[in-house]
């Protein structure tokens, strides 16, 4: 059965906001590191199903074995990584990608308070998902939660909230299984389009990753 609910505006959490306003802010020269964040979430997702499936060998009957992919658009300026991980259902989008559960990001932000150079702290502690808004303007997550019929949407510009929405049917069917998160880039960050920078940055960054990384050709 699917239903369908409206979109719906939510605030993130203070800590959150206070991060993301970092983020979008930030100075720091190493924006690469959003990469290995994104890349490493959807590993850990990867990982996640491969668990899952032990006990529930049906959220993998579609064959897909669990892989990571990045897809540059020149055309659209977006970056997609996509993994075929443990997904999310609605709710997890809100409490993930709307809190700050972490000790090390809660510890950060404190650190933050105290220190001048707010720029460093960010590479010594790697503060996940949301760094990925040091590249982008817009951030826009469709996600199916492993073996669920529904699919959502989670999309922010690193304001003050994010809006969460069911994926209308083509978006469903696009993303068969796990995450696909789209970065709409800012203009300073377009070099993460061409293949040899995100090649290099994942050389540097995300060696040990055990989940094959396909770098998807843009077409045309
Ligand atoms: P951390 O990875 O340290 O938990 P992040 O900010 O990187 O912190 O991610 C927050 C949470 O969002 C993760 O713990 C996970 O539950 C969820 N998440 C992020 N990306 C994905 C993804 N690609 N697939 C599934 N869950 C994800
Ligand atoms: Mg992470």
């Amino acid at each position: 059965m699917t239903t369908t609910t409206a979109p719906e505006s939510q605030p993130f959490q203070a800590e959150v906001a206070e991060l993301l306003n970092l983020m979008v802010h930030s100075v720091y020269s190493e924006t690469e590191i959003f990469l290995r964040e994104l890349i490493s979430n959807a590993s850990d997702a990867c990982d996640k199903l491969r668990y899952e499936a032990i006990s529930a060998p049906e959220l993998i009957a579609d064959g897909a074995p669990p892989k990571i992919r990045i897809a540059p658009d020149k055309k659209a300026n977006t970056l997609s990584v996509v993994d075929s991980g443990i997904g999310m259902d609605r709710h997890e989008l809100i409490d993930n990608l709307g809190t700050i559960a972490r000790s090390g990001t809660k510890s950060f932000l404190s650190r933050l308070t105290e220190a001048k150079d707010g720029a460093n702290l960010i590479g010594q502690f790697g503060v996940g998902f949301y760094a990925a808004f040091m590249v982008a303007e817009r951030i826009v997550v469709t996600s199916r939660r492993a073996g669920s019929d529904q699919v959502f949407v989670w999309s922010s510009s690193g304001g003050s909230g994010f809006e969460i929405a069911q994926a209308s049917d083509e978006d469903a069917t696009r993303v068969i299984r796990g995450t696909e998160i789209v970065l709409h880039l800012k203009k300073e960050a377009s070099k993460y389009l061409e293949t040899y920078e995100i090649e290099r940055v994942v050389r540097a960054w995300s060696d040990n990753i055990q989940f094959p990384i396909e770098l998807v050709p843009e077409e045309g």
